[in-house]
């Protein structure tokens, strides 16, 4: 393939636009990222118009200069979280004008709806309340984000989701894993005389944390050698310490999907556990996921089958760091884009 002018734009939620833009510039493409301004969590970024203490006129002026370089300048424009370059994503129908590609990631809740459904066949509809754990999307009526969505849709020549329920919102999109920087080399460690679990929750309610606890403690009593670190509130490095030193790693067991926690624990070599909603699996596509399929009721006595054969873990670790590779690496995930361009 031709190289290309690629930008990735304009803000970077999960490092996501850093990661892909890395892997595109590893396999010989001209690939930059810009962030209107550095988040939270300082990914990198290539250029930072550094927006966040201007008033609204120097705000405008330095999308627009910045707008009128990009079109110049660059061939493929991959745009994040529902935004693009100018306010109220002016820029595209402009763009489409000029020939640009125009391709948009969609990572969550800029379009995740309140009340969220998977219709399914045989089963019930099972609706998912997002607006009682996030209380972002609780203020933004659903009719605003389809607005902004559809309007998206008709300039984008393709779209993507890197979590599979939204592929139920933006129906024209393909899935697309979590891009990560994985680690090069993936920890063995042998299991111990005690079981060692790691739960790591942002947010307990969410990851259904209370429900582990009450698994392992009902475990312990059954005379089980097992125990269950909890960690919040840490540095990621720390995490990572952490999980390297576990035996197994429990994600959550309520939402449906696993999320970066999971990839890094899987692309370390360690076992995973995780409620995965199986309509969800299937319309990602993802196929021999090794992460261990659980529920709130299922999970102790799935936990009590690793523990009394704690050998299968070196060989789901194995298979783990191969799924992390083959789907969740960052030049995986620059290639598959590439390659559908
Ligand atoms: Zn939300």
């Amino acid at each position: 393939m031709g190289q290309r002018a690629i930008l990735h734009a304009p803000t970077d939620v999960g490092g996501q636009a850093w990661a892909i833009s890395k892997g595109m510039k590893e396999l010989g493409q001209n690939s930059r990222t810009m962030v209107l301004e550095r988040n939270y969590f300082n990914y990198g970024a290539d250029i930072d118009l550094e927006l966040k203490d201007l008033g609204n006129f120097q705000r405008i002026v330095r999308r627009w200069h910045f707008f009128l370089r990009a079109l110049r300048r660059c061939d493929v424009f991959y745009f994040y979280f529902a935004q693009s370059l100018l306010p109220y994503s002016l820029d595209l129908p402009l763009l489409r004008l000029f020939g640009k590609k125009v391709i948009f990631i969609f990572q969550g809740c800029d379009i995740r709806l309140q009340k969220m459904s998977y219709p399914t066949k045989g089963k019930k509809t099972i609706v998912v309340d997002h607006a009682a754990t996030c209380p972002v999307c609780a203020k933004i009526p659903d009719w605003k984000k389809l607005w902004r969505l559809r309007y998206l849709e008709l300039f984008a020549h393709q779209t993507y989701c890197v979590n599979p329920d939204l592929l139920f919102v933006a129906k024209a999109a393909k899935f697309l894993p979590y891009a990560h920087i994985l680690p090069k080399a993936t920890v063995t460690k042998k299991p111990g005389k005690v079981l060692t679990l790691l739960h790591a929750p942002t947010e307990r309610s969410v990851k259904g944390t209370s429900f582990i606890i009450a698994a392992v403690s009902q475990l312990q009593r059954q005379g089980h050698l097992i125990k269950l670190k909890l960690i919040e509130g840490k540095p990621h490095e720390t995490v990572l310490h952490e999980i390297s030193r576990a035996d197994l790693i429990i994600d959550q067991v309520k939402i449906g999907w696993y999320g970066s926690l999971a990839v890094e624990a899987l692309s370390l070599g360690k076992p995973v556990m995780c409620f995965l909603e199986p309509i969800l699996i299937k319309k990602s596509g993802l196929k021999d996921c090794p992460i261990i399929n659980v529920t709130a009721e299922t999970l102790a006595e799935q936990i009590e089958q690793v523990a009394s054969d704690p050998s299968q873990l070196a060989k789901l670790g194995v298979r783990s760091a191969a799924f992390a590779r083959r789907y969740h690496d960052h030049q995986a995930v620059a290639r598959l884009l590439l390659r559908e361009l």
